[in-house]
């Protein structure tokens, strides 16, 4: 079962929410989701082609204008994150969400020939650059009323499992990152951070994983949008520090 939740019209009305990797996938179909209930949507991503094509759904869609922010995670270094976070203050002032979706799975492989290469870019992607981001844009945060700040876990950020390697340990660092910020800013400033684990979902990285397994058999990111929406936006307000699922099988 998917967590249900019916997300009432406007409700990210004047709400201006960042999504990383929103070009695919699950931030793919956050963003449609996030505009259709009235969110300025910050469309970041690494392929400009992709965001352009989320870009147009939302207009035509008749949602607010989006951005559009390509950006490498890999490569990008904090002082890229520092002039994203200085333009999004001259356009908009403050940030309201924040959904660190983004990620790369490396290599599924035993840690004996695990990839040197891959493990650092895995790291880069996964952990430093939403660390880069979130501390450049926390002061547009603290600028908004209620900021939700969402990052992306996964079944192996909870419990490890054999050959998912630097993608495994990443997710955990996730964990610990969300914990961290959510215990400094608890009680100090109206900032929220916490974690979701989509679940199994039909997404090229999930094949990537499953090459085998029949997609049809699985949740589509639009199912997942329901646990999205609400961890994100007003309706769970209050909530912070904590890790969730977005399909409880
Ligand atoms: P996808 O591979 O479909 O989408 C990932 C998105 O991240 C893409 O838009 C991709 O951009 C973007 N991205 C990847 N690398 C970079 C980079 N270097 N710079 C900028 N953007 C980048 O994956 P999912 O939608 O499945 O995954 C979304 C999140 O959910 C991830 O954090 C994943 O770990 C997590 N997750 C997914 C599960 C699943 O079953 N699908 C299960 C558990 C967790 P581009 O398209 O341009 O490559």
């Amino acid at each position: 079962e998917a967590l249900d939740y019916s997300c009432p019209a406007g409700s990210f009305k004047d709400r201006v929410v960042l999504v990383t990797g929103a070009g695919d996938g699950i931030g793919r179909a956050v963003s449609l989701a996030l505009a259709d209930a009235g969110a300025t949507v910050i469309l970041m991503g690494r392929t400009q082609d992709k965001l352009e094509r989320v870009y147009d759904d939302i207009l035509e869609r008749g949602g607010p204008q989006p951005a559009l922010v390509p950006v490498n995670l890999e490569v990008a270094t904090p002082a890229n994150f520092e002039e994203l976070a200085a333009m999004l203050d001259r356009e908009f002032g403050r940030l309201d969400g924040l959904l660190h979706n983004a990620s790369i799975l490396g290599d599924i492989t035993p840690l004996d020939s695990y990839g040197y290469g891959t493990w650092d870019s895995v790291m880069q992607v996964n952990l430093n650059a939403p660390f880069y981001l979130t501390r450049a844009v926390l002061p547009l945060l603290r600028s908004a009323k209620d900021a939700s700040v969402v990052f992306t876990s996964s079944s192996v950020g909870r419990r490890a499992r054999a050959f998912w390697g630097a993608y495994a340990v990443s997710k955990f660092a996730t964990e610990g990152l969300m914990q961290v910020m959510a215990d400094e800013l608890e009680n100090t400033s109206a900032i929220r951070a916490n974690s979701i684990n989509p679940g199994a979902t039909r997404t090229r990285m999930r094949a990537l994983a499953y090459p085998g397994e029949d997609a049809n058999t699985l949740r589509t990111p639009e199912q997942l949008v329901p646990a999205y929406l609400w961890l994100l936006g007003p309706a769970s307000t209050g909530i912070t520090g904590q890790a969730f699922n977005a399909q409880i099988r």
